[in-house]
């Protein structure tokens, strides 16, 4: 579904002409569509329907309040990786007991602040981090519920794409060290075991690989029965892929968690396991684009350059995942001549593009839209070469609500001082 629509060659978000949200907020500006967010949590939502489950949107992707607050209001669950995040949730109208809390570097002052409010889960990723949470919830008088994330080492020669679920990288514990760590986990007094997740990586495109991973998930689960240790649930992460390019196919929530069921409803020992996802950018990157306007096309000798108001520090993903995002004029115009271009910003770096090898109908003044930009977006922006950070602006229907304001030069040195005079 496109929640940003060409009509008569004009492009919409949802029911409001982009021009005209563009002509109000000015550009470089990212425009969601609520719609966009709830329907694609509702696909998860759908795909778990009569099955026990929890539905943590992963705030990274995309953490500004109204994308949460919209969330929330279905009855989101969130995956947050900092205290940061999970105050945003509570913000937001969130509730701390549907969150769960990833990460390899939990500080003490964040573990307090999740057992204050009482988070769902902890994902532990050391046995250090085990000891701590033991530690911190032992001094507060509370128990802390913790699920392991392991590192299940999914094959690399079948799977290459993959880079947070093999041995080598910092994530979780290795599949084979779990047994140990529970059992420990098991010991403590102020730790209670249940669950274990994993998070194997982001855009995955074919179901096999979380297949894969899913299998040696309840390896593991059979051997921590045989243990006395019963898990209560199993977090599969998030990492399903969205469809940047039309010719992608990535498997749809129902496809992937259907087959997901079909595993667990298999065998008796499985069927009693809540499911928990922390789906990110297939919920959020297709809700979303960032509008730019063309502020004047660069002709060499051997290549054109169309440059844009909107530059790396506001939409990082192409400069350092070198991907790909659709990006096409907001309003059609087929007499323009095409032109084979590099759409770039005016940021002092060779990696300052948005694109690359593109043919677009453009001239001076023209609004482009770079799609599918909801997810990793805004979140990883900076103000690198001072450059303040775009506006957002979500449309509901055919309302169009700011949901932050564009950045002002003052805000940039706010907290920024001199040094003494003399
Ligand atoms: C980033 C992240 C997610 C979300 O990943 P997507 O690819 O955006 O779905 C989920 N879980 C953890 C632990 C993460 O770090």
């Amino acid at each position: 579904m496109d929640w940003f629509p060409s009509r008569d060659g004009e492009l919409y978000a949802e029911q409001v002409p982009v021009t005209h949200i563009a002509e109000q907020f000015g550009t470089p500006a990212y425009i969601y569509s609520r719609k966009g967010f709830e329907e694609g949590y509702k696909a998860y939502k759908q795909a778990l329907d009569g099955w026990p489950h929890l539905i943590c949107y992963a705030v990274k992707a995309n953490s500004n309040l109204a994308v949460l607050n919209v969330l929330a209001k279905l009855g989101a669950g969130f995956d947050i990786v900092s205290v940061g995040e999970l105050e945003r949730v509570i913000a937001a109208g969130g509730e701390a007991s549907k969150v769960v809390f990833s990460g390899v570097g939990k500080q003490r002052h964040e573990i307090r602040r999740a057992l204050e409010l009482g988070i769902y889960c902890f994902n532990i990723e050391s046995e250090v981090e085990l000891e701590r949470i033991q530690e911190e919830a032992e001094a507060m008088g509370k128990v802390a519920s913790v699920s392991v994330r392991v590192n299940p080492d999914v094959d690399a020669q079948t799977h290459p794409y993959i880079s947070t679920g093999l041995k080598d990288n910092k994530f979780g514990i290795d599949i084979k060290a779990a047994p140990a760590v529970y059992k420990r986990a098991a010991e403590l007094p102020n730790i209670e075991v249940v669950g274990v997740d994993c998070h194997i990586g982001s855009q995955l495109t074919t179901k096999e690989p979380f297949i894969d991973a899913l299998d040696r998930l309840l390896l593991l689960a059979d051997q921590l029965r045989e243990m006395g240790i019963i898990l209560k649930h199993l977090d599969i992460g998030g990492g399903l892929g969205i469809a940047y390019e039309a010719h992608e196919h990535p498997p749809t929530p129902a496809d992937y968690l259907g087959q997901v069921r079909e595993r667990l409803a298999a065998n008796e020992h499985h069927s009693h396991l809540e499911i928990v996802v922390e789906p990110g950018r297939s919920i959020a990157a297709q809700a979303g684009m960032l509008v730019t306007q063309v502020e004047l096309i660069k002709q060499s000798d051997h290549k054109a350059f169309t440059v844009v108001d909107a530059a790396m520090n506001d939409f990082l993903r192409p400069s350092i995942y070198s991907a790909w995002h659709g990006i096409e004029p907001v309003v059609a115009d087929s007499q323009k001549e095409e032109l084979l271009c590099d759409v770039v910003g005016p940021i002092c770096e060779t990696g300052d593009f948005l694109g690359k090898d593109r043919k677009l109908k453009v001239t001076e003044g023209d609004l482009l839209a770079v799609r599918s930009a909801g997810a990793y977006g805004f979140g990883m922006s900076s103000n690198y070469n001072s450059r303040c950070r775009p506006a957002e602006i979500m449309v509901d229907g055919n309302q169009v609500h700011l949901v932050r304001r564009r950045e002002k030069l003052t805000d940039q040195w706010a907290d920024e001082m001199l040094l003494p005079e003399g």
